[in-house]
């Protein structure tokens, strides 16, 4: 990791901006924030006492060095840390609210891809911050008692990761993870990342995309194989919104390039939630108004929503915005109905288990329909995934799924399929519940 206190911070996990010229901060205003080291216990458990109090002074010398003489650090206790700062230019031009909020968010970032040489291993920090502004006057009275509250309000914010086990099994896996998301972090430092993507189909009109789905592919593990293990350890150690940070930063940037296209991301439940990192997607969307329409975001529910309340505040934030979300793995997924409900997708994606399943026997046959049934309840457009053979297809149009998406219909690749005169499905109105039954 690089950075250049001169500027900007030039990690490509993250960007802080630094030093703004120009800063819409009152004068003589300060910020004061308090970060929660929330892997402290899991590393201890898991490593020993040492690795967790080393990871712990990384993260303070990070902090220190980005801080530099602007402000002071001081370590409060075991996982916690506080950062009082006065020159309020180094969090950058917005107000103080935004500059605060996304420091927050970029230094939660930056740990979380920042690798902490433990023997042969590597750690990476899952941090959880929050912050208060006052004036100088006020610092006395008003800065003890923030301190008091930003720790008291760390303290009741619930960490996303699995939490610490027992016995020495859990140890041995949550090593395992751990080594999976260096490998992982690594990878993404040094841009061995790929894009593949996949299209989604027109059950009747084959010539029909609706978009191309966005899948992660590790180059250096295997081209072909799927990180879809290293997705599922990063979410158990609270580490997976850096990673959809960055898949989503490069779908948004493929969609400026390439007029042509429409795209859906990936992201996990833990990341359907308004923070920092999302603030500077929707300024890019705002900026360019013609990206929203042609983006998706699929909330992948392999991991719970760790608020379902903040979920919906979100889809519908992006909603607003003129992104579509998408629902995926619907029938596998961990949330009630009346949750799922509460989140007005506009699309969703029955897993692929219910087809597999319904090709075997006529009970399952009814229970793809039942589910396509419900999801056609829930949103205008349905996808059916998994479709490996015409057979499949066939089932799937019957079962009344006007969109598929299969290695029978186009397997992921990293060629892109555009430019090309695609059939562009997401500029026209989603096709409304009767339309698609009558297919
Ligand atoms: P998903 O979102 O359900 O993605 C579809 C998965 O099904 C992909 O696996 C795709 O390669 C696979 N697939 C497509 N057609 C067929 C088919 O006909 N048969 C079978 N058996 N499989 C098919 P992949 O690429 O291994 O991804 C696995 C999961 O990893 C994804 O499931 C998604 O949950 C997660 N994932 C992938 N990329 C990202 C990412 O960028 N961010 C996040 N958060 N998760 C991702
Ligand atoms: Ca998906
Ligand atoms: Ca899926």
């Amino acid at each position: 990791m690089v950075y250049d206190l001169t500027g900007t911070w030039t990690g490509k996990n993250g960007n802080i901006h630094l030093l703004a010229e120009h800063s819409a901060w009152p004068r003589d205003m300060m910020a004061l924030f308090a970060f929660r080291l929330d892997n402290a216990p899991h590393i201890a458990a898991a490593f020993n006492e040492d690795a967790s109090q080393y990871a712990m002074a990384s993260l303070c010398q990070v902090l220190r060095e980005l801080v530099d003489d602007g402000g002071i650090i001081t370590r409060e206790q075991d996982d916690l840390v506080t950062a009082l700062i006065w020159k309020t230019e180094l969090l950058g031009q917005a107000s103080p609210e935004v500059s605060c909020a996304r420091f927050t968010q970029d230094f939660k970032l930056v740990m979380a891809g920042h690798s902490i040489p433990w023997g042969e291993q590597a750690l990476h920090a899952s941090v959880t911050g929050v912050w208060s502004f006052f004036h100088p006057e006020q610092f006395g009275h008003k800065a003890s008692a923030s301190c008091r509250g930003l720790l008291a309000a760390l303290s009741r914010d619930r960490f996303d990761g699995a939490p610490v086990g027992a016995d020495q099994g859990w140890a041995l896996s949550y090593r395992s993870d751990m080594e999976m998301a260096a490998r992982l972090f690594s990878d993404m430092e040094e841009d061995r990342l790929l894009l593949a993507w996949q299209p989604i189909q027109n059950g009747v009109d084959g010539g029909k995309i609706l978009y191309h789905e966005c899948l992660l592919r590790d180059v250096p593990e295997d081209p072909g194989a799927s990180p879809a293990a290293a997705i599922a350890a990063l979410e158990r150690l609270g580490l997976v919104g850096a990673l959809d940070h960055h898949v989503v930063s490069r779908v948004v940037e493929e969609l400026a390039c390439e007029p042509n296209a429409c795209l859906g991301v990936n992201i996990s439940a833990q990341s359907a939630r308004f923070e920092g990192w999302w603030s500077e997607i929707e300024d890019r969307l705002r900026d360019r108004p013609d990206i929203a329409p042609r983006l998706v975001i699929e909330i992948t529910e392999t991991a719970q929503f760790p608020n379902i309340g903040q979920a919906v505040a979100f889809a519908g934030r992006m909603r607003k915005l003129g992104v579509r979300i998408a629902l995926d793995d619907f029938g596998v997924g961990h949330a009630s109905i009346r949750n799922l409900l509460a989140l007005q997708p506009d699309i969703v994606k029955v897993d692929r288990f219910f087809l597999h399943r319904a090709i075997e026997s006529d009970r399952g046959r009814a229970t793809l329909q039942h589910l396509v049934g419900l999801a056609g309840n829930m949103a205008s457009t349905i996808v059916v995934e998994g479709v490996e053979t015409e057979a499949e297809d066939s089932l799937a149009v019957q079962a009344g799924a006007l969109w598929r998406q299969g290695y029978h219909l186009g397997r992921p690749s990293v060629i892109r399929p555009w430019p090309q005169p695609v059939s562009p499905a997401l500029d026209l109105p989603l096709l409304a519940g009767p339309e698609r039954r009558r297919a």
